[in-house]
């Protein structure tokens, strides 16, 4: 039996992916060691260790400065936190787990359209107080006929799409190019947040969208709009959106994601037209489980010499 491939794990991304991965390879856990223990830990495997296993909110940066690594196998489908200039400048090659989330993420999607619009938390608080006896829940709005943009109309913003025309709802979206779909598609943002009803942000991350959603953007979504974001925090003017939902700049938002992870803003933990979410997009076990398969597949083709199955830039 031949030895094991030395794998660094930087992070326990996914307990049963990362329990597979040990019985797989010569598995190193980065974050059990202390500074001083890793530092002598990546001395020893100089020469010696191919290949990571990385998450999409999570690369330890030491993962770079090792000479012979050539492959980081990252959990998720966000890129944003790579460094792409190091990685090509070394020739490390990187994988993500596309596609296999898309249900999931845009279920979550989904299910903030229609709590922000059927304000479906505030009915559950209402039913539980013991005052239906003494007033009605106030009326909300039907999504049937609403305008839903989504900007970012890619893997997860087509499945986002497909679940929301049977809801009855006209689909608009806006993308640097134009898809060949039976969608209705606005060249810039500012005129699909004018069209909208809801506006979904399904955007990547990093600096090419960084607070793309701002204070304009927000204003022309207007009085009666719905945000959603189930993209990346970072797309997202944070403060923008604060003023927005304090001045009925704009109706309600429904996030998933937020700048500045773990951490929501008070003042959107303190408003009642806001549902929030702790970034449970792709949180299934079904999901968790197909992301965690295709980081070992990566790793797998990788070390047999075979074409990787999702490389990325
Ligand atoms: P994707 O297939 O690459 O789709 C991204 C879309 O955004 C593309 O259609 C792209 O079209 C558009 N786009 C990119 N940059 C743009 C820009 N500057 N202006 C306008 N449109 C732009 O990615 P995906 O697989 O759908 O994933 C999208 C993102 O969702 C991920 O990157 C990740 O951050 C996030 N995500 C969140 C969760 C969660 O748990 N909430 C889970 C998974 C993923 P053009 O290239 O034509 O512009």
């Amino acid at each position: 039996m031949p030895n094991k491939e030395h794998l660094i794990v930087a992070c326990d991304f996914h307990s049963e992916t990362v329990r597979k991965l040990d019985a797989l390879y010569h598995t190193h856990h980065l974050w059990r060691l202390s500074p001083s223990e890793k530092n002598s830990l990546l001395t020893e495997l100089q020469g010696k260790c191919r290949a990571a296993a990385v998450a999409a909110w999570f690369v330890d940066e030491q993962i770079y400065e090792l000479e012979s690594i050539e492959l980081m196998s990252s959990f998720g489908v966000g890129i944003d936190i790579i460094d792409f200039k190091r990685t090509k400048t070394k020739n490390i090659r990187v994988t993500n787990t596309p596609d296999v989330l898309n249900d999931s993420v845009a279920d979550v999607a989904m299910s903030l359209v229609l709590a922000t619009t059927r304000n479906i938390v505030n009915a559950d608080r209402f039913a539980r107080s013991g005052n239906w006896s003494n007033s009605s829940f106030p009326f909300c709005r039907s999504i049937g006929g609403m305008t839903l943009g989504i900007v970012g109309l890619g893997r997860i913003g087509e499945e986002i799409a497909r679940r929301a025309v049977p809801f009855n709802m006209k689909i608009a979206y806006h993308n640097r190019r134009e898809k060949n779909l039976p969608y209705t598609y606005y060249p810039t943002l500012t005129a699909l947040a004018k069209e909208s009803d809801v506006l979904i942000c399904a955007l990547p991350g990093g600096e090419k969208t960084k607070k793309t959603i701002n204070k304009d953007i927000l204003q022309a979504l207007g009085s009666t709009g719905v945000f959603i974001n189930i993209g990346r925090g970072s797309s997202v003017d944070e403060t923008a959106l604060v003023e927005a939902l304090r001045n009925n700049t704009i109706a309600a938002a429904g996030l998933d994601v937020y700048e500045n992870e773990p951490n929501i803003p008070e003042a959107l933990i303190s408003m009642n037209n806001v549902v929030l979410f702790p970034h449970i997009g792709s949180s299934t076990v079904e999901t968790r489980r197909a992301m965690g398969n295709l980081v070992l597949d990566n790793l797998a083709a990788f070390f047999a010499n075979k074409p990787l199955l999702t490389e990325v830039g």
